[in-house]
């Protein structure tokens, strides 16, 4: 099971097993395999709270999605710069840079203001969304030792509204050597992954719309998106998801 190590401790006992390994092993398939262009259409591949919106604009309400950090070397990524260093890139960039605030508000991110692990499980389950910064996740996310980035979602839940699965939390591992890096690298990483979180897919060599989940500086070969932040596409796919 991919997720044991870091997730263990809030694996709710009657999720089921194949749906997880199903789940994570789609989203280990290399780049080239199949053809899914990132208006996913894979519905249970995202968060569930992105489909509703909490207002409460100075804290995480119930719909928020919240973040902690969790650093498997400190000595590297310390995890309040990993905290602040996500947190920046993902609400703080400005305008048309930033996945926060997408579709009203429906994604509303908040940084916890601890690692992930120094919450008792009871509290660490209701955080959407953790970031496994670490110099290698090839067990979880495949390839060679220290290279994939990738996300794993978890803890399904039937969403009536839309008859669909939703996953409840999301797991993003990044890699020391890219996803992990505190520069413009590394935020490309991340809201690639985050991507992820909210519903798209890697292009497997479908270049249009331009599009992070392409990008070149996150290592694929389109070259009509070379930033590190989304492409308005982008956000129209996940409004789209959002339903
Ligand atoms: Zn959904
Ligand atoms: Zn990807």
């Amino acid at each position: 099971m991919a997720t044991s190590e870091p997730s263990s401790a809030r694996l709710p006992v009657w999720v089921p097993l194949l749906w997880l390994a199903v789940f994570a092993a789609a989203l280990l398939v290399p780049a080239r395999a199949a053809h899914a262009s990132h208006p996913n259409p894979d519905s249970i591949k995202h968060l569930h709270n992105m489909h509703y919106a909490t207002t409460n604009p100075d804290g995480p309400g119930a719909y928020d999605e919240q973040f902690c950090i969790e650093s498997h070397d400190t000595s590297k990524v310390g995890n309040t710069a990993g905290r602040s260093f996500v947190d920046q890139t993902l609400t703080q960039m400005g305008s048309g840079k930033v996945w926060d605030g997408l579709g009203g508000w429906r994604i509303d991110l908040w940084a916890t203001s601890s690692n992930c692990v120094s919450y008792p499980a009871s509290t660490r389950a209701t955080i959407e969304i953790e970031v496994h910064y670490g110099w290698d996740w090839s067990s979880i996310c495949g390839g060679a030792v220290g290279y994939y980035n990738c996300v794993v979602h978890d803890n399904p839940i039937w969403n009536a509204d839309y008859g669909h699965y939703d996953s409840c939390w999301a797991y993003v591992y990044l890699v020391f050597s890219s996803g992990g890096r505190l520069d413009s690298v590394g935020r490309a990483f991340i809201n690639h992954e985050f991507g992820h979180v909210f519903g798209l897919a890697d292009d497997n060599g479908v270049c249009n719309p331009p599009s992070i989940m392409h990008s070149t500086i996150v290592g694929y070969s389109c070259g009509n998106w070379s930033n590190w932040y989304p492409s308005s596409a982008d956000y129209q796919s996940v409004i789209n998801l959002m339903g």
